[in-house]
């Protein structure tokens, strides 16, 4: 089954108390920067959260406000201020003669240096993040262009950046979610004339040498990641 175009409930409430992992995150946080409706739900539930939160302590006397100014005193603003005025000017990521502006949460990943990889006759694949939990991969499809016919051993998770592509009887735009699970065998092809932008997160414990747009056996797997 798709789970698609927004995260499913489950993935907004972990999201909303913090429990959701960090690059699935980043998917979700690029994604509400794009729907009213999922952002709305996220503000409900981190409300609910607060609320359960602060009701145990609620009748306990404490003095909150000098907690919070030294909080905010031991906050060191000029870093603050640094990285949010390099994010503004670092979410562009360009190769080809592409540029693709990064969603807000991922900005921070345009200074990074990306090995981009073939696949297709014009299509990339940079792997951005490996970690523990998972690695997160910026997949370039060129216009009409797609990737053969596969499977899935478990979840991966999608936001479109930019343009946008079918995968069977599914289209999905820019500020799309989606997931993919085992039950699904697709052939996602680009549709939009400048081609599509696609960032994933692959959950380290599934098989990350199938998905949605991955490279599908070891070998690939070692191209990818060889420097
Ligand atoms: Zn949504």
């Amino acid at each position: 089954m798709t789970v698609g175009y927004h995260p499913d409930h489950k993935i907004l409430e972990k999201y909303a108390t913090g429990d959701l992992g960090v690059g699935i995150s980043l998917l979700v946080s690029a994604h509400l920067d794009h729907c009213e409706q999922c952002s709305r739900h996220v503000s409900q539930l981190t409300a609910d959260a607060v609320n359960s939160f602060m009701e145990p302590v609620a009748d306990i006397s404490y003095n909150l406000d000098s907690e919070l100014d030294q909080l905010i005193g031991s906050i060191d603003t000029e870093v603050l201020n640094k990285s949010s005025v390099q994010r503004e000017e670092d979410g562009k990521v360009t190769f080809l003669d592409k540029t693709f502006t990064l969603p807000r949460s991922m900005a921070y990943l345009a200074s990074k240096e990306l090995n981009w990889k073939e696949f297709g006759k014009n299509s990339r694949i940079a792997p951005v993040e490996t970690t523990e939990e998972g690695n997160l991969y910026f997949i370039y499809l060129d216009k009409n262009e797609e990737v053969p016919q596969h499977g899935h051993e478990g979840i991966e998770y999608s936001y479109v950046a930019a343009g946008s592509y079918g995968s069977q009887s599914d289209i999905f735009n820019t500020g799309d979610f989606s997931s993919f699970d085992s039950q699904i065998i697709h052939t996602p092809k680009a549709l939009s004339d400048d081609g599509c932008l696609v960032i994933s997160w692959v959950e380290k414990r599934l098989n990350f040498f199938t998905g949605i747009f991955s490279p599908l056996n070891k070998i690939m797997w070692w191209y990818l990641h060889k420097a």
